[in-house]
């Protein structure tokens, strides 16, 4: 689904990725790790499109595309996610309404129709009972407000709205209680199939009690350099990343 090879990116002219593989196939859940600064959140806003990156050298495909020319609309259009991609408040657009339009904008990109209203609303119910959502909660006003397991919440329904090809969550999972942690979880192994793939970028091991992951990475100063399985994230947990910085030299 997802394959890059040598990425080498930088922004204001400073390296940040440096030669970075990773391949991700559809089914699998790939935990992203790594020290602070490392170049983690810059891998996921490259991949969807974020435009003040440059990338200097390398592939990204999707689903045997290339899509490292395409605009983050495109991207998400193509089935890419990324988590905190609408963080803005919007007084007066309620919750449904916002993914309401989202979803029809992706629709009018492949040149469908409209979804249905009837659809749409049947959507809404299946989803936010999945994700036990309620009714108050989807008629507020986008972000205006929100804590930030709500912040969560919304992202979380948006992406179960969108049903992406491939979810990337990038973790401020620092501020999260145990309730939003498990909203993401929830939504997450939710959302799982054998047609898409998710990306979770964290810093701790305790998301990953709750989604567990088909490959841990390891990210550091701009490329992956471990890759194991869902052992490894404890084994960090417990160990830091010196170890690993050691191995390297
Ligand atoms: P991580 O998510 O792994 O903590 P980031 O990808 O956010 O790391 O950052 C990697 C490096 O790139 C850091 O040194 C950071 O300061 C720098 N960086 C990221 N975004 C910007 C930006 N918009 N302007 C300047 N430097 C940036
Ligand atoms: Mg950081
Ligand atoms: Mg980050």
């Amino acid at each position: 689904m997802l394959k890059i090879k040598n990425l080498h990116a930088e922004i204001e002219e400073k390296s940040i990725l440096k030669g970075l593989n990773i391949e991700v196939n559809a089914g699998e859940v790939h935990a992203i790790m790594g020290p602070n600064g490392a170049g983690k959140s810059t891998l996921a806003n490259i991949i969807a499109g974020k435009e003040e990156y440059e990338v200097t050298d390398g592939t990204i495909e999707l689903n045997g595309e290339d899509i490292s020319e395409l605009a983050p609309e495109e991207r998400a259009h193509n089935g890419v996610f990324l988590s905190f991609q609408y963080p803005v408040e919007i007084p007066g657009v309620s919750v449904t309404n916002f993914i309401k339009t989202a979803i029809n904008e992706t629709r009018k990109a492949k040149g469908l129709e409209d979804m249905p209203a009837k659809d749409m609303l049947k959507k809404i119910r299946e989803k936010s009972e999945l994700l036990e959502i309620d009714r108050k909660f989807l008629s507020r006003s986008l972000n205006e407000g929100f804590s930030g397991g709500e912040k969560k919440r919304n992202e979380i329904f948006q992406m179960a709205m969108l049903e992406p090809k491939l979810a990337i969550l990038d973790e401020t999972d620092s501020g999260l209680d145990i309730d939003a942690l498990r909203i993401v979880a929830n939504g997450v192994n939710k959302l799982k199939s054998k047609d898409n793939a998710v990306i979770v970028i964290t810093h701790y091991q305790r998301l990953l009690d709750y989604i567990v992951p088909d490959y841990v990475h390891v990210l550091h100063d701009g490329k992956i350099v471990k890759t194991g399985d869902a052992s490894l994230a404890l084994e960090l947990e417990k160990k830091g990343y010196d170890w690993i910085k050691q191995e390297l030299v």
